[in-house]
């Protein structure tokens, strides 16, 4: 049969009975068994669906469990006391069970037998969908096809309707249906599928990949705060190098962090060792149940743009300080009109930022004072990802780890009081040039005993 033609609206459903599949009842939260298991007993169809189902069959734990009823939000939330319901856009249960929230939504309909509900339409693109319709019409209008089965508790089996089981085996990535139509409705389906192509380790079907970077720019108008939570979840999941390489990849970077594409164009080599080493490293502190801060990340991802654009100012003869805080809320506005990051991450980024010049002086009572910082920690961090950008720069980091590692009078009494010679412990950190620091401190720096 035509892959092609038997998707959209005649799905053709294949059931996969309990001895045929992997999915296991021990895998699946206690909370989401549950949802499953009352919805059916009160007589509404309950499936386990969507990403669950897909990593499930893959062997890997899922981290959230989505359920689809023909019971409406009203009738769930008469059935359980712990729920509320959310959303505009889509409507939802949210099925509370302590720190674990089950979401529980109704089969969305196609609309087109006018069906029960409320979808709204513009420009294409789908601004609101709450049309409700059969398990046959909620399969053809989720995304991929690996995200269209659902696991049935009343018999343990998994129906699958668009071809999602061969596409796992395949392990490739294939759109429902026309994908320049799907990426039109909504636009985030093309972040979804890098996003989704890097966890998963799998490819993007040619036809899914095809669009970007026509449709790419579509990205624009989709809503910041979107686009922050499908950042967050590339790069705050584990993922995040494999996302990043994958976006850069399919070209979808250029659309979502367009100060990153740029900056990287100009230094291909130092920046995107620092970029790729500070998603490593996250990933790895992710993996060993470390906390990760979302400010770091985006101040990563968003150095070479700001290192850059506050160089050229110095080189035109602006003060150090100014140019670099220029930079800063340059990149940042640009960026949020894109990624809606929460003014207390870019004040923490701009911290970061404007922490560096400050490393390179190093008289006594400025390594103390900066020692000191609130953000010292992520912003010397961040200097140890600059390593690359120069020898000075390496010699730099080293000299702080060493410098932090010393009892504070021993370092005291290795510092010069005002600027001038270097310490012993540094070779000659004083001649770190770039970020050059700001004008005035340099004079003084180079002057001994003018601290
Ligand atoms: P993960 O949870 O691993 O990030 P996921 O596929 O489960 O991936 P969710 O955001 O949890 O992603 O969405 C759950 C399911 O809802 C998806 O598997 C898919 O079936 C459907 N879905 C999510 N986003 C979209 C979308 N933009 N368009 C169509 N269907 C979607
Ligand atoms: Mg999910």
């Amino acid at each position: 049969m035509n892959l092609e033609s038997r998707t959209d609206l005649a799905p053709a459903l294949r059931i996969i009975p309990r001895d045929q599949h992997i999915i296991s009842r021990k895998n699946i939260s206690k909370a989401a068994l549950r949802v499953l298991y009352r919805l059916n007993e009160a007589g509404y169809t309950a499936f386990l669906v969507g990403g669950a189902v897909r990593d499930l069959l893959l062997g890997v734990q899922p981290k959230d469990f989505d359920v689809a009823t023909d019971a409406t939000p009203d009738e769930v939330k008469k059935l359980f006391r712990n729920c509320r319901l959310i959303g505009r856009r889509f409507r939802l249960a949210h099925v509370v069970f302590g720190p674990e929230i089950i979401e529980v939504a109704t089969f969305r309909g196609t609309g087109e037998e006018g069906g029960e509900g409320d979808r709204h339409i513009v420009d294409g693109r789908i601004v609101r969908d709450n049309i409700w319709g059969t398990i046959e019409e909620d399969a053809v209008r989720r995304d991929f096809r690996v995200n269209a089965m659902y696991y049935d508790i009343s018999d343990f089996s998994v129906r699958d309707y668009v071809g999602g089981m061969r596409d796992l085996e395949d392990r490739v990535l294939r759109l429902i249906g026309n994908p320049e139509v799907r990426y039109r409705e909504d636009p985030v389906r093309m972040l979804r599928a890098a996003r989704l192509a890097a966890k998963l380790g799998m490819r993007i079907d040619a036809a899914a990949m095809a669009p970007f970077e026509s449709l790419g720019p579509l990205l624009a108008d989709a809503a910041p705060a979107r686009l922050l939570d499908e950042s967050l979840k590339m790069f705050l999941s584990g993922n995040g190098l494999k996302s990043f390489r994958m976006l850069e990849q399919c070209g979808l970077l250029k659309f979502l962090f367009p100060a990153t594409a740029r900056a990287l164009k100009r230094d291909d080599v130092a920046l995107r060792s620092l970029i790729e080493h500070g998603l490593s490293n996250t990933d790895a502190r992710i993996s060993e149940g470390k906390s990760v801060t979302p400010a770091f990340l985006f101040a990563v991802l968003l150095w070479g743009e700001v290192r850059d654009l506050a160089r050229q100012a110095i080189e035109h003869g602006q003060d150090g300080n100014e140019a670099w805080a220029r930079a800063a809320t340059k990149v940042v506005a640009e960026q949020c009109q894109r990624v809606a990051i929460p003014r207390r991450f870019t004040f923490t980024m701009e911290e970061i930022w404007s922490l560096q010049p400050r490393f390179e002086q190093i008289q006594r009572k400025r390594v103390f004072r900066l020692m000191a910082h609130p953000r010292f920690r992520a912003a010397f961090d961040f200097l140890v990802l600059r390593a690359d950008e120069s020898a000075t720069m390496r010699e730099l980091g080293q000299w702080w780890a060493h410098a932090q590692q010393l009892p504070q009078d021993v370092l005291a009494a290795a510092l010069p009081a005002g600027g001038g010679s270097a310490v012993e412990q540094a070779p000659a950190p004083m001649a770190a040039r770039p970020p050059r620091p700001r004008r005035r401190r340099h004079k003084r720096a180079d002057k001994p005993g003018s601290a």
